[in-house]
């Protein structure tokens, strides 16, 4: 599992997370909701490292992967985001080919050139995009349709075996056909992987997610599961958060 035991973090002297302990569990769906601003998208970031290169971000407590520390232990960044992919918002492909997009991680960790190509075959297979890119692995990424660049990335994180994945609003920019094919990726994906995923959109949450995070002002208000935390919820604020009373 991914974890974070007592974490805080401050962008120059203003505090964004306080006191997040979080567990997210092996070949489970977790929903991270909340409010803009609350904090999703900067957790998210510390367990990929990616405050790392910002002088102005102040990080106390533990990340933790299978109990291995992400910052103290003798892990790489680089080895850190191997194990631990990650998908935005935007759909970021380089603007280089399909093919060059998803090579291009697998030299920076040494995967051996004629391993390559079937990997590449198979991370497009595993994430739906196969079919309706085989014939021109050539083509710049950039002329693929949103949906399918946010896919080729997804292709992109899972060619390299990471144990997580972790989504921040993947389907925002897309439409509802778009959106439903990546949901079905996300559940498909699952036996494979620890997914956490950023939404604001409630019933998505509900589709995909077995437990769901609620975030507010940088604090964990309530977690559980999905069910529960929709049906039943514990805390005031959750229950007027997630039936939109915000
Ligand atoms: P949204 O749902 O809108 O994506 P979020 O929950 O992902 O919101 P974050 O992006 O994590 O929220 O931002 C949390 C807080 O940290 C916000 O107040 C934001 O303004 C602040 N913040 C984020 N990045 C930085 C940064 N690089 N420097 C300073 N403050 C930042
Ligand atoms: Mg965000």
């Amino acid at each position: 599992k991914l974890a974070a035991t007592a974490a805080n973090l401050w962008f120059g002297r203003k505090q964004v997370l306080k006191n997040v302990s979080v567990a997210f569990p092996k070949n489970k769906i977790t929903a991270l909701i909340g409010p803009s601003g609350c904090g999703k998208s900067t957790l998210l970031r510390c367990f990929n490292r990616m405050h790392d290169l910002s002088n102005d971000v102040t990080i106390e407590g533990k990340f933790l992967l299978e109990g291995e520390d992400l910052y103290k232990g003798s892990l790489s960044a680089t080895e850190v985001r191997r194990r631990i992919g990650m998908v935005f918002q935007q759909a970021n492909p380089f603007p280089k080919s399909i093919y060059e997009n998803i090579n291009y991680g697998l030299k920076i960790n040494d995967i051996p050139k004629e391993e390559r190509q079937e990997i590449i075959e198979h991370a497009l297979k595993e994430s739906y995009i196969w079919d309706e890119v085989k014939d021109d692995l050539q083509k710049p990424a950039t002329r693929l349709s949103g949906g399918q660049q946010q896919r080729l990335c997804i292709a992109r994180a899972v060619a390299l075996r990471p144990e997580v994945i972790l989504m921040d609003e993947p389907c925002s920019a897309l439409d509802p056909i778009s959106t439903s094919k990546i949901e079905e990726l996300i559940l498909k994906l699952k036996k494979d992987y620890t997914i956490v995923i950023v939404t604001h959109n409630m019933q998505q949450a509900q589709r995909v997610a077995d437990q769901t995070v609620f975030m507010y002002l940088g604090e964990i208000i309530e977690a559980g599961d999905t069910s529960q935390i929709f049906d039943e919820p514990g805390m005031e604020l959750t229950k007027n958060y997630v039936q939109g009373h915000f």
